[in-house]
């Protein structure tokens, strides 16, 4: 088990676009294995590795919440193709704030899973909304950012924990 510490906003990882992964090896797996440890023991859909503090691009995301149908994508590139779909969201890196957020309800993907395979898929529904809310990520992108302005809730920047362990 690899438990790791979350970043939360403004923590300024959170902030920068992620670098992509060069090399696949045992440490790519292990990587990943702890972003799928750290993501169930904070009863996460989804984890960015920016969000344990590491600007690589890879996340893991499992809506089901099953184990084992967990999802690594690493390098990924993610289009929107149609539709819009709204639903709450929250953030790991975000505690106690929940808002709806528009996003393409249709999307398709392609990258990398945790052995270096390409993998490419067309998705819809909440998987759709979970993988665009982890791409963000990647991006430097938090969700209170698809906010209208008069929506978005302030971030405290001073006298905040920016660390959390599970
Ligand atoms: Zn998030």
């Amino acid at each position: 088990m690899g438990i790791r510490c979350l970043c939360i906003a403004p923590h300024p990882v959170l902030r920068k676009k992620a670098l992509p992964v060069k090399e696949f090896s045992e440490a790519t797996r292990k990587l990943s294995k702890d972003l799928i440890d750290t993501m169930y023991a904070n009863d996460g859909i989804g984890l960015a590795a920016p969000q344990i503090g590491l600007d690589v691009q890879m996340f893991v995301a499992n809506p089901s919440q099953k184990r084992g149908q967990e999802l690594v994508w690493i390098n990924p590139v993610l289009e929107p193709i149609k539709g819009r779909a709204r639903i709450v969201e929250g953030c790991l890196s975000l505690p106690d704030i929940w808002e709806r957020v528009w996003r393409s309800s249709h999307i398709r993907i392609r990258g990398f899973d945790a052995s270096g395979r390409n993998v490419a898929m067309e998705v819809e529904g909440l998987l759709a909304i979970v993988l665009q809310h982890e791409w963000d990520h990647l991006q430097g992108r938090l969700f209170i950012d698809r906010l209208p302005w008069f929506r978005r809730p302030w971030v405290r920047t001073r006298r905040q924990m920016t660390h959390a362990c599970a």
